[in-house]
């Protein structure tokens, strides 16, 4: 009689036990799954819906961590704000369907010219936003020029756009820790210049006396 209870104590017992196994196999499965999910929530609110690149949100988080971690003299942080030029002849020509498929090229076309590390963005309806850091003021310009020519330089005609497409940019790049605010109001205040002088150019933000 003992050795019969002994024997189902020990039967239940293990059956406890691989009950545990499987309960514990499942929530690990279930956690692993939860956590997959909150990286893909993540990664869709970081990003545009219509290009597929970092959305305005995530630029200025991206911005504010940068900003905070700079350490003082080693290199320039910039940032260039880039409009494409007359895009509402765009649409108005050719539909907003075709304008939005013109917004993914060029978003498409600045991701290619983007150096890796640097952050691009969707910053708002026909405007992109670039964070980079270079060594000199030279070399930022550079940069944004090459932004300026990718767009410049390709064949639109595809979209049946007859005219060349272009856009217009505003840089400002700091040595010191700064507040991500102040160097998008240059960048913006840049921008505005390159406009004003004629668009399909890059403005350095320390040319603009009220920018700086
Ligand atoms: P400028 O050279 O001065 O920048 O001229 P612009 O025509 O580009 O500037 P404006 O601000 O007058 O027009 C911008 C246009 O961009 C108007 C708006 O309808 C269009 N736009 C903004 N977001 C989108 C979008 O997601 N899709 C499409 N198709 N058009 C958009
Ligand atoms: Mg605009
Ligand atoms: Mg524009």
């Amino acid at each position: 009689m003992d050795a019969m209870r002994t024997f189902h104590r020990t039967w239940a017992a293990e059956h406890e036990a691989a009950e545990q196994r499987r309960l514990s196999a499942s929530l690990t499965d279930e956690v692993g799954r939860l956590l997959a999910v909150q990286h893909e929530v993540q990664e869709l609110s970081s990003r545009d819906e219509l290009t597929g690149i970092h959305n305005r949100r995530f630029f200025m988080a991206e911005l504010a961590r940068r900003a905070g971690r700079q350490v003082l003299g080693t290199s320039l942080t910039s940032v260039v704000v880039i409009d494409v030029d007359r895009f509402k002849r765009v649409n108005d020509g050719h539909g907003h369907a075709v304008g939005d498929r013109v917004l993914a090229e060029v978003a498409r076309l600045l991701a290619d010219t983007v150096r890796a590390g640097d952050l691009l963005c969707r910053y708002g309806g026909e405007e992109f936003a670039v964070i980079q850091s270079h060594p000199d003021r030279r070399s930022a310009w550079r940069a944004a020029e090459r932004l300026r020519t990718a767009v410049e330089e390709h064949d639109w005609s595809v979209f049946g756009l007859n005219d060349d497409l272009t856009v217009s940019l505003g840089l400002a790049a700091r040595f010191t820790p700064t507040v991500p605010e102040a160097l998008l109001a240059s960048a913006d205040a840049a921008l505005y210049e390159a406009k004003r002088r004629g668009r399909n150019q890059v403005c350095d933000g320390s040319d603009v006396p009220q920018a700086c």
